[in-house]
This record gives C-alpha cells, structure tokens and sequence, in this order.
C-alpha cells in the first residue's frame, strides 16, 4: 500500500497518469485531502467511483494515532505519535496571536548531540519521511479542528540531516493546491550544517531559516554543540552572509540563555561583535530545563536582551509555551520511551 501523504502534486499527477487516469483527477484528490481535509477516498464526490476504489485498493490515507495528547493552559498542545514501525514521534501545537503554528519532528531522535536538548536523549533512529511530516500536520489538523496556518520545524532531529525528505515536506504543505502554507510562514531551524545551508540557498521555496547559535565563540559553543567542531562559528558565518547574499532573506538566530554558561553580558558583547553587518535577527531562548542536562535557565535574561539592544542588535524574548506538560523538546517522547 502507497502512503498519500508521501506524494507530491507531481508524483500523484504521474501516478494517476500510470494508471490510465486523467491527470487533472490528481488536482482534485490533492484538494480533497489538503483543502477540504477529507480522510476517506470514499467521500471525494466528484471523483468517480471506479477511480475511489483503486485509491482505496492501492493507496492508504493513514493519519496518525495519537497515543498521547496533553494541553497546556496556555492552549499548547503536545501529540505523541506512533509510527507503522512503532517508533514515537512528538509534534507541539502552539496558539499565537497571529494564528497556530506547528512544530514538526524531522527525525525519529538527533544525532547533534547538542548537551542542553532531550531530543539527543535518544540517537537518531531513522529519518522521517515528507509523507510522515505532512501526516503530523494532518493529524493535528484533523484533532484541533483548526487550520495550521505556521509550520516550524523544529522538533525532534536536524532538519538538514533529512534535507530531501524536509525540502519534499516543505513543497507539498507550500502547494496552492494543497494546505498553500505561505514559504514565509515556514521555518526551518539548523544546528548549522553549512554545505546544507549553501546548497538551501538555490533551493525554492525559500523558508524562513533559523540557525542554533547559542554560543557568543567557539568554546562555549564547542563545549554545548558538538557540530561546532566540524563547522566552526567563522565557518558558518560566512555561510549565513552568502546565504543572505543569495537570497535577500533575514536569517533568524535562535539562542538559548544557560545560566552562567553563555548568559554573561560579555558573552552578549560577544555576540553582537559576530552577528554586526549580517541581516540577522536574534531570538533569545528562555531554557526549558532537562534534568538529565543539568543546565539552569538563565535568570538574566531581561539585561542580556537590554545589552544587544543597547549595541543595536534586533532581538526579541521568545514566548514560552506549554511550560507545565513537559514543554522542552522531545521530553514526553523521551518519558515514554523510558530514557527519562
Ligand atoms: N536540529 C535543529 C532543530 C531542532 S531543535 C536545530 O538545532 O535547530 C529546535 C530548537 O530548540 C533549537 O534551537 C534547539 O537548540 C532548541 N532547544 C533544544 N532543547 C531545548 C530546551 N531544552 N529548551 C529550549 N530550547 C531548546
């Protein structure tokens, strides 16, 4: 049985053309899953009933189970998934003024290695596939009720580390004839693998595309992000400084304060020193704390934020969402499956 979700408009339009179908048929089958969200072949009326039951023989609209759902009083809502080959998935529903956004898992587990994050509680396992991804928007979708209008990906796995499946994802949930998620309201977010980030930079849609930084230089960041010891911060800024070349895109870079690791007003000096004369943008990350880390969230956020402010840096405070229903990336995954 082929997964729907995993197609593209193209790859439906060729199927249905093996088929002996009329291409146009694939348009209207992808508006049916993704427009009108139907989840049964049965209920695409104007599609004829020869064609509903090859579908229904050959092709499986498998939306997830959920096996767990916890919401917070904030509105954020936590999925824990199952995959056909048993693996958990976690995918986060956040509630924002300007709409939901969705956090996406990229991978089953991380192998960055990154010290401070749950979700490298438990090394890389396989990646998922753009079908998969698209199914986490479907199955939110489908439980919420609500259109997700944002994607992040941001969950689980490094994005870059999956790049065909992720660029895949990214065109099925960007198409117009489909859920048309805005590029501009697509984020994807990298450790910084930087041949990833070059070869992203030719790459259409162009989403919006943060960077981990959270590190002011390479001690501090070698010792928190082992990925810095392949591609170090000088490295990786120049590639970010043709990446905005290229693309004529501001570059969002995440940072995460640590209580007396990189939280000091010299570390944020530091920062401003390296971020100058890029078009960036810096989001500062409250910590969401994993006991088997041993990291603090920082408690100087406020003048850490005031002193790039004051050396002119654009920054902003991120929002914290679903602090009481284990908020931090990959937590309930890593519960469930016993790592923690
Ligand atoms: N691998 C990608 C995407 C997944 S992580 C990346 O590194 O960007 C998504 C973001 O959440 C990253 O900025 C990551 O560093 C951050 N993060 C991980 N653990 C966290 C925690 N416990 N509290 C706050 N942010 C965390």
């Amino acid at each position: 049985m082929k997964h729907i979700y995993n197609y593209s408009l193209e790859e439906l339009t060729d199927y249905f053309k093996s088929i002996q179908q009329k291409p146009f048929r694939a348009k209207q089958v992808f508006q049916w899953l993704y427009q009108k969200m139907v989840f049964d072949f049965q209920d695409m009326s104007n599609v004829s009933k020869d064609l509903r039951e090859q579908l229904t023989q050959e092709m499986k609209i498998d939306v997830f189970e959920i096996k767990e759902k916890q919401v917070s009083v904030d509105g954020t809502a936590k999925y824990l998934f199952k995959l056909e080959d048993g693996h958990l998935i976690e995918t986060v529903l956040m509630k924002h003024d300007y709409g939901q956004s969705l956090c996406v898992t990229s991978q089953v587990g991380c192998n960055m290695k990154c010290s401070f994050c749950a979700s490298g509680l438990l090394r890389k396992q396989r990646n998922l596939t753009a079908g998969e991804m698209v199914n986490q928007v479907m199955a939110v979708a489908r439980d919420s009720q609500i259109r997700i209008s944002h994607v992040v990906i941001m969950g689980t796995g490094e994005p870059f580390d999956n790049y065909d499946e992720v660029m895949k994802f990214v065109r099925i949930i960007n198409h117009p004839h489909g859920l048309a998620i805005g590029a501009r309201h697509i984020t994807i977010s990298t450790c910084g693998l930087v041949p990833m980030i070059e070869r992203y930079s030719h790459e259409g849609p162009q989403t919006n595309l943060a960077i981990s930084l959270h590190a002011p230089n390479d001690d501090i960041r070698n010792q928190l992000m082992p990925v810095n010891k392949v591609y170090n911060m000088d490295v990786l800024r120049e590639s970010i400084k043709k990446y905005i070349e290229v693309t004529n895109r501001r570059v969002t870079f995440e940072y995460i304060l640590l209580n007396g690791i990189n939280d000091s007003l010299s570390c944020a000096r530091q920062l401003a020193h390296y971020v100058r004369g890029l078009n960036v943008y810096i989001n500062l990350i409250p910590y969401n704390s994993v006991d088997e880390h041993g990291y603090q969230a920082s408690q100087h956020v406020e003048e850490f934020k005031d002193e790039l402010l004051r050396l002119k840096i654009n920054c902003t405070v991120r929002k914290e969402h679903g602090r009481d229903i284990d908020g931090a990336c990959g937590q309930l995954r890593a519960k469930r499956s016993g790592v923690i």
